[in-house]
């Protein structure tokens, strides 16, 4: 039986969800089903065969550039900020009669799945089935996946840290425990002040993690991963509108120096602190083993940004390379996906470098 969280809201594994799918509901309108890609295909096909009937299936996209959630027609000709990577079904009818609607979230339980750019997208779905009717939330077990799920639903909607969202959470369901890579991003959601904000260092910093995980695993790594193509006007129409400073003084941009196309957007930029780092040796070998001293040529000769779409150099899969204007050619930088160590001494892994003397700054 699926156990009440919060007023209309319900958290279950399964076999709730099989339940309520094959003989209805009386109280279930909306289901959050959180399982890996290949159950997902427990949408049309359940358990030998067996057809749970659905009709009017949409596809929506998680983790637009903006954080929002996008469907893919969008009625006015427009595409979008869509990451394909990044797809989620909504189905209008299904179940019983047709009467339910139904999200699938292609989410396995493993500490390295990206859940953070799912959450915008589940919790609006948790947010409307509420409003609507009740909603049940399930992965298989109804212990991890479903469970981070409804936890960062409680951190946004009651302003909860991520401790006592989950504290409030076992009150209801006492065996809930989300696994150690979903409770880190819980806590980045936190950090970020409950939104998942592309632009915030925490988010550039673990995008890049997934990417250099997902390149560990020897998973192929394509451009639909990489930020938008800041050179290439019509890529980054979404980034633009969305953008804080559009409008205003305009956007800082890396352009290249010799023939000032554009490479990158002050959003690309993947900070750090000078001198700071996992490893950082060199950095205090030079200051003669002070690590407080900041001496005065720490100040860094690269920026560090995330994988843009013209470097095609990446995408050919090898570990290093070096990164050439998409225009002229020009050298710009290089890329390491086990990291480069900045003139300041810090390391930034993976790294995707772009030397300050090879390009410009300037405002678009
Ligand atoms: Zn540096
Ligand atoms: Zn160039």
């Amino acid at each position: 039986m699926p156990y009440l969280v919060r007023e209309n809201l319900f958290i279950g594994n399964i076999s709730d969800a099989a339940e309520i799918l094959q003989n209805g509901s009386t109280d279930i309108t909306h289901m959050l089903s959180v399982l890996s890609s290949a159950s997902i295909s427990f949408f049309s096909e359940w358990r030998s065969g067996l057809t749970i009937p659905a009709k009017e299936i949409k596809k929506v996209y998680g983790g637009g550039s903006d954080g929002s959630a996008s469907e893919e027609d969008l009625g006015d000709g427009s595409k979008g900020c869509l990451s394909p990577d990044k797809l989620v079904y909504l189905l209008e009818y299904a179940g019983k009669d047709l009467k339910l609607v139904r999200m699938a979230v292609p989410i396995r339980d493993m500490e390295s799945e990206n859940l953070l750019d799912y959450l915008d997208v589940c919790i609006d779905f948790i947010d409307r089935g509420r409003k609507e009717g009740s909603v049940l939330v399930h992965c298989f077990a109804g212990v991890s996946r479903s469970a981070a799920i409804i936890t960062a639903y409680l951190m946004r909607t009651e302003q909860l840290p991520v401790e006592d969202a989950i504290e409030s959470l076992k009150q209801s369901c006492e065996f809930v425990c989300p696994n150690d890579g979903f409770l880190d991003q819980l806590k980045m959601f936190e950090e970020m002040s409950f939104k998942v904000d592309r632009r915030n260092l925490i988010y550039k910093r673990f995008h890049l993690k997934v990417l250099g995980d997902s390149y560990n695993r020897g998973e192929k790594i394509d451009s639909s991963k990489f930020g938008a193509d800041p050179g290439v006007p019509s890529d980054v129409s979404c980034d633009v509108e969305a953008s804080p400073n559009a409008g205003k003084k305009g956007i800082p941009a890396y352009r290249c120096k010799k023939c000032r196309r554009v490479v990158a957007l002050q959003e690309h930029v993947v900070d750090h602190i000078a001198g700071e780092g996992e490893t950082s040796f060199g950095w205090y070998k030079r200051t003669s083993g002070n690590p407080f001293k900041k001496s005065d040529d720490s100040e860094c000769s690269s920026i560090f940004v995330e994988p843009l779409r013209w470097m095609t150099a990446v995408e050919e899969g090898a570990m290093e390379g070096k990164l050439s204007c998409a225009h002229c050619e020009a050298r710009l930088g290089y890329f390491n996906w086990s990291g480069i160590q900045c003139s300041c001494g810090s390391w930034i892994t993976p790294a995707f470098q772009l030397h300050k003397s090879r390009v410009d700054i300037s405002y678009v």
